[in-house]
This record gives C-alpha cells, structure tokens and sequence, in this order.
C-alpha cells in the first residue's frame, strides 16, 4: 500500500504524512534511549548540553527507523548508525572534514563534476537521519545551495557540457524534497536532450516508507529519462515489510532499484550480516550494488574495519553468494574518475 494523504493531488504537499514524519524526527538522546529502554550508563555518548561544537551534527533520526530498533540492545546495528559516541572526538592521523575534497569538484552551487559523464546536483541540503560515518558530515551545505533562481544556470552548465549524459539527484537527501519541486527539477532535466539517464540517491524510501506516494511513483515513470534509485541500506534489519512495500510500485514503474552500503564496525562487519543484507534486498527488488569502504572523515573512526578483514569478507562474500548478490566492494579517493574497487585478495 502507498500511503496517500487526502492533500494528494490537490497540491498541498505541506500535509503529507511522510512530511508530518520528517517534523517529528528524534534529535533528543534521552528521549531515544527512554524509547529503546537504554540508559546513558548503556551507552557512551559524546554529548553534553554545555558543548557547543558537537551540536554541528547532533543526533538526528526519524521515528519509523527508530521502530525497526531491537530494545534494550545497545549493540543494535541501527542505533550504532545514528548515536553520537564519545570515540567521535578523537582526532585520528588521516581523518579529515573533506576527504574527498569535494569542495574542488564543485563547478558551481549544486553542482558537482567528480566522475566523467555523470553530474551530481545536491537538490537539498537536508537529510532525515545523521549518519555519524556521514563523509559530507562537515559539508557547508548552507554556502552551497543553489537559490530557486539559480537552477536555471545549473541546467545550461549540464547542457553546455554535452559529454555528461547522466544525472544524479544527491544531498542531503533529494527526496526530502516535495514531489512538486522534485517535478519541477527532474522536467527541467529531462528536457536537456543530451541526458540519457536519471538516477537518484536517497535513504528516505528506507527511513520513511511513506515518502514513495503515489504521486512520487507517477513522475518517475512518467519521467522520459530511465531512472535508477540507490537507497542507502546497511543492514538487514532496516529492511522491514513497510520498506519492501514502498519500493513494490517503485519496481513496477520500471525504476531500477541499487543498494549501496558503507562497511561499517559494529553495524555490518560480519559475513552473516553482510550475506543477510544481499538476501534481503534480493528478496525486496533491490540489486546490492555498491560496498563502500569508508570515507576518513573526522568522528568516524571508530567505524573503520581492518584491511585483512575487510578482504576476508570479501572473500567470503564471494564464497557464499551468486555473484549478482556480492556489492562492488569500493574505495572512494579524492579527484579519482571513479569509485576505486578493491583487488580480491586470499584471505588466510
Ligand atoms: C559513488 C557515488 C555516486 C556515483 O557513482 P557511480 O560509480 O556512477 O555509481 C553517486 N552518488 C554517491 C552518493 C556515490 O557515493
Ligand atoms: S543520509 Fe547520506 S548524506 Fe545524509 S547523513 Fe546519512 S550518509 Fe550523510
């Protein structure tokens, strides 16, 4: 079923039930570990009311990923994604605000040129949920963003530039968006007539099942650009019957439906998890695309995952799995023209 409120159609995206959901996201630890049953004592928060430093990037989580939570686990693998931990404070050799330098791939507000023939538009500097091993966590958004004016000029940029033929809707999270902006933006897109494809990157169908309306499903398919979404899945248990139903109609418009997933410490650094995520997205519609290595982005530290252990999980993916279900296993690095994959190495 897709959630459709009576403003549908009329216009009114103010009312929308996934809108109403992204208003009341927890930004409150107390208030997330009283729901989860968890004391303080539980867990090791970095977070204390008189520090003015560590708000940048406080803790941020819809209410719906906060019920697929295991209570009373501190160790669950979606709460480790979102609680800011004492470990994010230590500076770490090599961990830095911009390790991708983005901030020199950025042609013009919005816009970044990092892979050939593919442009990246962060639509909106918004996202639903904190990721603490976010790479664009010290992202300044806010200098970046195209005013409503400007997309003019981010449109012509793309189509004076006739070796891209692909965009990609990123963030933030483009699909917090309203389906009329997003209308509007992907209208002005499809009539550059260079651009062959359109994909979208966004953890919101995951995070807010009630995002995919039906009105959302119609522009898509109606959309004269084939379109692709990577949703932002790291585990298994992010993956519940009201996600498997939104993506449903998605599937059937003809979206092509990618997962891709950072290797996380603590969150998916074993082969049963990692195996348990390819199924469940199989079984869900969504091809496991990419498996990231992660960013070196200063407070995430504590994600990062041995190099003998990560090729031993390659490994091991390799061994248990079709080959359609083992991710890309990818490095990202700074001014490469794409992701870097990883050489399978023997484990053992
Ligand atoms: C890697 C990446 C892309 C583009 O990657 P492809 O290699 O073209 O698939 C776009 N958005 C995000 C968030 C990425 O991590
Ligand atoms: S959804 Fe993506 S961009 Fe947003 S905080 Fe999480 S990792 Fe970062």
């Amino acid at each position: 079923m897709i959630a459709r409120s009576p403003a549908d159609g009329q216009g009114k995206d103010a009312g929308e039930p996934w809108q109403r959901a992204l208003q009341t996201v927890i930004g409150d630890v107390d208030e997330l570990l009283a729901i989860l049953g968890l004391a303080r004592r539980d867990v090791d928060i970095d977070i204390d009311d008189d520090d003015d430093d560590g708000q940048a990037f406080a803790l941020r989580v819809p209410r719906a990923f906060v019920a697929r939570m295991q209570p009373g686990r501190a160790d669950d693998p979606l709460l480790r994604q979102v609680l800011p931990l004492r470990a994010e404070r230590l500076p770490l050799p090599g961990f830095s605000c911009d390790p991708l330098a983005e901030a020199q791939a950025m042609r013009q507000p919005g816009l970044l040129h990092k892979f050939h023939g593919r442009v990246l538009l962060l639509v909106s500097g918004h996202c639903p949920i904190h990721c603490r091993y976010c790479f664009r966590r010290h992202f300044p958004y806010a200098a970046t963003q195209p005013a409503r004016g400007d997309w003019q000029r981010v449109f012509d940029g793309i189509a004076g530039d006739p070796s891209i033929s692909e965009v990609i809707l990123s963030g933030g999270d483009p699909l917090s968006l309203p389906d009329r902006q997003l209308q509007w933006l992907i209208d002005g897109l499809a009539a550059i007539p260079q651009l062959r494809r359109l994909r979208l990157h966004s953890r919101l169908p995951v995070l807010i099942p009630q995002r995919v309306t039906a009105r959302l499903v119609q522009l898509l398919a109606d959309c004269r650009l084939p379109v692709s979404l990577v949703i932002h899945a790291n585990h298994a248990q992010e993956l519940d019957e009201a996600v498997a139903a939104a993506l449903a109609p998605l599937r059937r418009a003809g979206v092509t439906l990618l997962n891709q997933s950072v290797l996380l410490a603590g969150v998916n650094d074993r082969l049963d998890s990692l195996c348990a995520l390819s199924e469940r997205l199989y079984a869900i519609g969504v091809l496991p695309y990419y498996l990231h290595l992660l960013d070196r982005v200063a407070g995430a530290g504590h994600f990062a995952v041995a190099d003998e252990r990560v090729h031993e999980l390659h490994a091991g993916l390799l061994a248990r799995l079709p080959g359609y279900l083992v991710p890309r296993l990818v490095r990202e690095v700074a001014q490469a023209p794409s992701k870097v994959p990883l050489p399978l190495v023997a484990a053992g």
